[in-house]
């Protein structure tokens, strides 16, 4: 089923006290300002994964996640997380293939696929990133772009494990630069994305998948993007450091 999802990706900010004081005011806000119908899933650094998770509690609608994992299991790999380890610390969604992973770690799209495939053996919900570069953006070839990430990436997989994914389309010249993509051209994207799915997969199941925007989503543009069809929520980066910015945008469904 398709899901309101608003995601807040908090990369690598944020020490113990900062991250348990947001995830307060958060877990607050969400709770006396009566959300409903929307998904909050919070993606800290992985140390902060356990007392993120505490402070959220039985809340239903605020969900914990991780912003990698590996393609392993388990084993000598110094430094790796695997989402066995993730999914046994109650998390239950993970990021994977983030512009920033794919540039400055080089993941491919075939690598991609495998932790994929590794998330969602261990039941975890994949948040799987896929956008283009402003050079491609000029080219005019970005639709040709981010579909081959999704074919290269999940189009191995299984109808019923394709279905428990959620896309996140982040154009890499909107990420952390203020330029937000406009509510035309994500709708453009999403609904060639989710075409690009049906053709693969069918109709009904891209019509149920979860399809998020990220790039300089904020509170000013949020109901703007959050109004088309096709845009099933957010990934947020910065303006998820700030309790109230990021609840704007929940609330601005
Ligand atoms: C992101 O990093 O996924 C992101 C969308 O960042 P920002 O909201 O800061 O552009």
């Amino acid at each position: 089923m398709r899901r309101k999802i608003i995601a807040g990706n908090w990369k690598m900010n944020l020490t113990l006290d900062e991250g348990q004081k947001l995830t307060s005011e958060i877990v607050n806000m969400y709770k006396d300002e009566n959300v409903k119908d929307v998904i909050a899933v919070l993606n800290p650094p992985f140390p902060h994964i356990f007392p993120v998770k505490k402070l959220i509690g039985d809340i239903k609608g605020i969900a914990i996640g991780a912003q990698n994992c590996s393609d392993k299991e388990f084993g000598a790999f110094t430094g790796e997380v695997s989402a066995k380890i993730l999914a046994s610390f109650g998390v239950e969604y993970v990021i994977i293939g983030h512009s920033e992973r794919r540039e400055y770690f080089k993941e491919t799209n075939e690598f991609l696929g495998k932790k994929v495939v590794a998330a969602l053996a261990q039941g975890l919900t994949p948040i799987f990133c896929c956008g283009e570069s402003l050079d491609i953006r000029n080219a005019g070839t970005h639709e040709a772009n981010v579909k081959y990430q999704l074919t290269e990436s999940l189009f191995g997989l299984s109808a019923g494990d394709m279905a428990r994914v959620v896309i996140a389309y982040e154009p890499i010249w909107a990420i952390g630069t203020g330029k937000t993509a406009t509510s035309d051209q994500a709708q453009e994207m999403h609904l060639a994305l989710r075409r690009h799915i049906a053709s693969k997969f069918g109709k009904e199941l891209a019509g149920d998948i979860s399809i998020l925007y990220g790039g300089s989503m904020n509170a000013a543009n949020a109901a703007d993007l959050l109004s088309k069809p096709d845009v099933d929520g957010g990934l947020i980066g910065g303006a998820s450091l700030k309790s109230r910015d990021f609840l704007d945008i929940i609330k601005s469904y």
